[in-house]
């Protein structure tokens, strides 16, 4: 799909706030577990990607891999560029937790885990967290659902979600977007 089509879709699917500056994303949502919802928007064939992902892709120039995109107005349906950011997964979270949105019982241990998925369900739970190898092998085994999720610590909405290929992909290391390493497809 060339870039000027997906600008001009892009161009469609927000309205900018006066007040703030921020573009509200007004297309689809990606509501992740845990998550607050942001949006997405289709860049190929099955394949979407975040929103302001696509935003800085379009007005500000490659997101270099591993660096997440961060908003400065703390608003994560904006997709202003300019309200946009490249930084660390551990800078994200770091102005998460000074910004308060961290929650208690994520899991997050101040640092970064390149090959660690977290799940924030939402709840204190300390068994959050998956590795890629865990969610792959969560992929291809057999084991009913429940026991998966006694075996991992982890809800069955999560299981589903890993089992549900039809949403879901693991993504490839070192493309992480800002909080997740999980895509809708
Ligand atoms: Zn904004």
């Amino acid at each position: 799909m060339r870039n000027s089509t997906l600008k001009s879709r892009f161009e469609d699917k927000f309205i900018p706030e006066p007040n703030s500056g921020c573009w509200i994303w007004t297309g689809a949502v990606w509501n992740t577990t845990g998550h607050v919802p942001r949006g997405k928007i289709v860049v190929g064939r099955k394949v979407q990607r975040l929103a302001y992902r696509v935003a800085y892709e379009l007005y500000v120039g490659k997101i270099a891999k591993g660096l997440s995109v961060c908003h400065k107005c703390d608003n994560p349906i904006c997709v202003n560029p300019s309200h946009l950011f490249l930084g660390t997964s551990a800078d994200n979270m770091r102005d998460k937790v000074r910004k308060g949105r961290a929650k208690a019982g994520s899991g997050y241990n101040g640092k970064p885990r390149s090959d660690q998925i977290t799940y924030n369900q939402g709840e204190a739970n300390g068994r959050s967290q998956l590795t890629n190898n865990q969610a792959k092998l969560i992929l291809t085994s057999s084991l009913p659902v429940s026991k998966l999720s006694e075996k991992y610590g982890v809800s069955r909405r999560v299981i589903n979600s890993i089992k549900s290929r039809r949403s879901w992909k693991l993504l490839s290391s070192g493309d992480q977007t800002c909080d997740t390493r999980f895509v809708p497809i």
